[in-house]
Parts: structure tokens; sequence; C-alpha cells
């Protein structure tokens, strides 16, 4: 039997190159079409769905090719709504994926890798390591999945309840971004799911000469953990602060090209007693200023044994009046899916097929960049 890993992931080909792979097998070019549509606006789990495409065809693709289709591994259901599934890949890692609903948009929280190399102390994911990356089929392989699970529950119309996707799951997106931009392009492609881009965000720990190619390559929206107000904080929470400190970050993001009336989103997780005083709320103001910027106050989601507590709630609001009366827009965001781990900075499907286990800082197996410079950038 030939090697699968050898042959090209159908689901993670861009539209020219399934076009050349259908040509080279003596095909009419609507065919690709029709492929590609199959593939991703009706998410197609196999090859035997394509029932309107000839079977020889069917037949030499599979022979040509491989097909990814993330398996269903396990769904939690939370009371305020939110689901979190965990996809198993091919090769039996786990990855998970959140599903937000909210009155107006139905939010897809995506994973871009198995693990994430960044280790910011504070975040589950951090703890695993990298184990890989995913390739863009699996990248938006979860948003398929997902749709057609939504279809089946009632939560919305096939072929995609989803409205809106945002790369906050696990993994830092752009340390895997020819993968994401690939994602990207065939989750936006008008015969696919065909998002808008204004609907869609992914968000950084801060690789500051990637961001800028995100800016230049594509048009979605940028969210950045920022995290911290000073670098001797940040480096003591977010290791890749040594390599790009706060104001190499910050000048990224003022020069991010942006469409008119867009903001960036500064992600800031509040750490009792780390970085959540009225001295960090004032310094963030300064920070951000002259930004197009919003910002989301997270109040830290408990990871026991990693050392960290949430602010009391009155030191969130304070924190939020601060930045309030400096006519600095910011939200607290809820704590969504605390039931089932499924909140920011909580997933960590551990490694191993079958293994549902969560919350033990010993699942690990990835690799753990301590020296942010090996990132090679
Ligand atoms: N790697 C990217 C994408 C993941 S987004 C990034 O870090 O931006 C995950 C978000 O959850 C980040 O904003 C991160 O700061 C936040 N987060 C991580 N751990 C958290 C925790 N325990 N509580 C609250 N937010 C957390
Ligand atoms: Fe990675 Fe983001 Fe978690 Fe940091 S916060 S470890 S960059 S997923």
């Amino acid at each position: 039997m030939s090697d699968p890993v050898a042959l090209p992931e159908l689901r993670s080909l861009s539209r020219p190159e399934l076009a050349a792979l259908v040509a080279e097998l003596g095909e009419k070019p609507f065919r690709a079409r029709q492929l590609f549509r199959w593939l991703h606006r009706n998410g197609a789990a196999a090859l035997d769905e394509m029932t309107d495409l000839p079977r020889p065809l069917r037949a030499a693709l599979a022979a040509r090719s491989s097909l990814v289709t993330l398996e269903r591994a396990s769904e939690q259901r939370s009371v305020d709504g939110t689901i979190k599934w965990t996809w198993r890949t091919g090769d039996g890692k786990l990855v998970e994926s959140v599903y937000m609903p909210e009155a107006d948009r139905k939010t897809l929280c995506v994973s871009s890798q198995v693990g994430c190399a960044l280790g910011c102390g504070f975040c589950m994911t951090g703890t695993m390591g990298l184990a890989r990356h995913l390739t863009a089929g699996e990248i938006v392989d979860q948003v398929h999945r997902a749709n057609r699970r939504l279809v089946e529950l009632g939560e919305g119309p096939a072929p995609r309840p989803l409205t809106n996707l945002v790369f906050m799951g696990m993994g830092e997106p752009l340390h895997n971004f020819d993968q994401l931009k690939a994602a990207l392009e065939l989750l936006l492609d008008e015969d696919g799911p065909n998002f808008s881009h204004r609907h869609v965000t992914v968000s950084t720990s801060g690789l500051v000469p990637v961001m800028r190619r995100l800016g230049e390559e594509t048009q979605v929206k940028l969210a950045v953990s920022l995290n911290a107000t000073t670098d001797a904080q940040r480096d003591a929470i977010m290791p890749i602060n040594r390599r790009w400190p706060i104001r190499e970050l910050l000048a990224a993001c003022r020069t991010f090209p942006m469409k008119q009336g867009r903001r960036i989103t500064f992600e800031y997780v509040l750490l009792g007693g780390v970085n959540d005083t009225d001295a960090d709320a004032q310094r963030l103001a300064k920070l951000v200023a002259g930004i197009p910027a919003k910002i989301n106050l997270i109040p830290y989601n408990d990871n026991p044994g990693l050392g960290f507590r949430a602010p009391a709630p009155e030191r969130v609001e304070a924190f939020h009046r601060i930045l309030f009366d400096r006519d600095i827009t910011a939200v607290i965001r809820k704590n969504r899916g605390g039931d089932i781990a499924a909140a920011c900075g909580q997933l960590a499907a551990a490694g191993r097929p079958g293994d549902q286990s969560r919350h033990s800082p010993d699942i690990t197996g990835g690799e753990t960049l301590t020296d942010p410079g090996a990132l090679g950038y």
C-alpha cells in the first residue's frame, strides 16, 4: 500500500492546486469546482458523499490523494450554550474547538496547532509544548465538522450555522502562518464557507515579523495578547516578549495595515497580584493610546497547578473603570464554558488517542520554546 502521508491532502489544497490535480486526472475544469464545493461548502466527510462526481474520478482521487476529516472524539456542552469538541486527527492527535452562541452571532474558536511552543505561564495549552502544526485541511475541517454538527443539533441552517471565527484555540496561529493563510483562503472562498474577513479574527501572542505578513497577505482582523504593561512583567509570563518586547509589538500594531474603521483587539488576561493594579491600568491606557483599539479584559480562568489566581471582581471593575475614564473601549469578557474547561487558556487535549484527561500539567511530549530566538524569524 502506498504511504498516505506522501499523497496530497485534498482538503489542504488551494483552488489552483485542486484544479491542477483534476486536470492531471484528465477531467474537465468544472469538476474541480464541484469537488471544491463538496470539500468546503458542504464539508463532505468522504469521497463517497460526492455523488455527482463520476465514480472513476472518485476512484482516481482516492488513489492519488488523501482526505482529512477530523473524528469527533468528544462533545461537552456547557450550561451557557458553549460546546467544546475534541477532534482526533488521522495520526491520533487531539485538538479542540469551542462554539460560542450569542444573540447576534455564532462563533467558533479554532485551533491552529497541537499544543503551543510559546509556553505562556498562565495558559494550559502552553504546558503541552508543541506536538505539531495543524495542516490547512485540519484547520478548516474544524469549521466543517462544527457546522455539520450544529445543523444536526438544530443550531442553524445548513450548510453554515457559524457566522464568525476566532483563531484563539490551541496554538499560536502565526507560528503556523503558511497553513493558517491557506486555511483562511479556503474559509473565505465564495465557493467554500464564504466567511467575510470582517468576521474572522486571528489572535497572536506577538510574533512581530509575521504580524506584518498577516496584515499584508490577508484581510482578517487582528487580536494581540498583550497581557502585561511592563517588559519585566511580560517577560515573566510570556517568554516571547524576550524576543519581541512590548515596544516592538506595539510598533507593529501601529503600522499594521488596517481597513478604515477597524480596530485591533488587545487581550489582557487579568492575573491577581501580577498585572491588575491601578498603575497597570494607567500604563495600559498609555500603551494603546493612538492605536485604534479595543481591550478585552479576561479575568484569569483557573488552571490548577499554574500558580495564578483571578483578581477579585471589584479589582476587575476598578481596572475597567480606569480605562473607561480614559476613553478606552474595554469590555470584561464573560467566562464562557468554564464548567467544561472551554474558556480561554483552558484548552489542552491530551495527545493520546482516547485519553480524555484534562488539566494535568504533565501532558507533555511536545517542544516548549525556552529560547524564543529558536522560532527562526
Ligand atoms: N496563541 C494565541 C492564540 C490563542 S488565544 C494567543 O496567545 O493570542 C488564547 C487567549 O487566551 C490569549 O489571549 C491568552 O492570553 C488567553 N489566555 C490564556 N490562558 C488564559 C487563562 N488561563 N485565562 C484567561 N485567558 C487566558
Ligand atoms: Fe500559546 Fe497563546 Fe497559550 Fe501563549 S496564550 S501558550 S501563545 S496558546
